[in-house]
């Protein structure tokens, strides 16, 4: 790719002055600076470096001439052909610090220009994290992993959290040497004050890291193994400690809390560790009595339904219920049988049950006699 002409990239004209050079050089090198251009910043900082560039040649009056008079090809040996920043040994950043003034990056005059308050770089612990997880009625009761996404801030890969660039560390404050405070002489007398570089910490970062900017964290998403136990119920929250948002500046992470949805069973319903589940049966079955199939959460099996099982009784399957939290018991299933009135009778079916019921003459039916009993003692007839 053909390297732009330094002047262009600056708007100026050739015979621009220095003063013109270095007002073009301040307003782009703001415009363009990685730091104000957080959603594209890769573009900006292209354009950042090919500013600096531009400016650094074209402030050096030697290199100026040799630039006019040869091009980018004059230049080759100090910029290096495409090699962009390889071997010359200057650094965009820097170029910024030189122009703007010292400490400016990350600093008050850095703050001043993008509108924002200087930085105070105190560790932070790490905001909590909710997540909202769907499982089945069967992996409630029995347990399962489940893998979720999640959007957050991690450790920054580059500064290992603690948002100074590699290899350099806080400094001491060149203003106050350390102290926090500096001395300003009004008359007779010395007040101290608290050092405004530093904002009391005796220490400055110069070199913030520049993948996080110096936040010490970057978003990423995450896909996390949750571990669900069996028994959890329908509401229940997991904490899973540490797995929060990274904290600011080096401080602790925040957790992360997953609650936990059940979604409802077609069959079965929960009542703490006992599972509910009604079977209808049919008039012939309650009264003969018979085996029926009943579905649990361990496959199907046979339940023997003694004669005259009257409707809505219940029968325990002990056992086949909800597994306790962190326990080897579990609770029942409790099966209530419905007797279910045939309907669609055809016209045999209805003469065999006419023919019962004038053969059962009022035995048979216990309850039926009871109430009929009281109906007479109350009423008298
Ligand atoms: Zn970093
Ligand atoms: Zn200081």
């Amino acid at each position: 790719m053909a390297k732009r002409d330094y002047y262009e990239i600056l708007g100026i004209s050739r015979d621009a002055s220095p003063q013109e050079i270095k007002k073009a050089y301040r307003r782009l090198a703001i415009k363009y600076h990685p730091d104000r251009n957080p959603d594209n910043s890769k573009e900006a900082e292209e354009k950042f470096k090919e500013v600096s560039e531009a400016y650094k040649i074209l402030s050096d009056p030697e290199k100026r001439q040799i630039y006019d008079q040869y091009g980018h090809a004059g230049l080759e040996a100090e910029v290096g052909a495409g090699a962009g920043f390889g071997g010359f040994g200057f650094d965009p950043f820097k170029i910024f610090e030189e122009v703007f003034g010292r400490g400016s990056f990350g600093g008050d005059i850095f703050g001043d220009f993008f509108g924002r308050r200087a930085r105070v770089r105190e560790a932070q612990p790490g905001s909590d994290l909710h997540y909202t997880l769907e499982i089945s009625f069967e992996e409630a009761a029995f347990g399962t992993e489940k893998e979720i996404r999640i959007g957050r801030y991690e450790p920054c890969s580059s500064c290992k959290g603690s948002g100074i660039k590699p290899g350099s560390g806080p400094e001491t404050c060149p203003t106050c040497k350390g102290s926090g405070y500096v001395s300003v002489s009004q008359g007779f007398f010395s007040i101290s004050r608290t050092c405004t570089q530093c904002q009391g910490r005796g220490t400055i970062i110069r070199d913030p890291c520049r993948q996080c900017r110096g936040a010490g964290r970057t978003r990423t998403t995450r896909k996390i193994k949750v571990k669900i136990p069996a028994g959890v119920d329908h509401g229940a929250h997991l904490r899973l400690g540490g797995q929060g948002e990274a904290g600011l500046h080096g401080g602790p992470p925040g957790d992360l809390y997953v609650s936990l949805r059940v979604r409802p069973h077609p069959i079965f319903e929960r009542d703490g560790n006992n599972i509910i589940c009604e079977v209808p049966i049919s008039f012939a079955q309650a009264a003969l009595g018979g085996k029926v199939t009943v579905p649990t959460l361990n496959g199907k099996v046979k339940l023997t339904i003694p004669p005259a099982t009257q409707t809505n009784k219940i029968f325990r399957l002990k056992g086949k219920g909800i597994p306790y939290l962190h326990s080897s018991s579990r609770g029942d299933q409790l099966v209530k049988v419905v007797v279910e009135t045939p309907v669609s009778l055809n016209e045999e079916q209805k003469e065999l049950l006419r023919k019962f019921d004038e053969l059962r003459q009022g035995n048979g039916q216990p309850r039926m006699k009871d109430f009929f009993n009281k109906v007479k003692r109350i009423f008298g007839s």
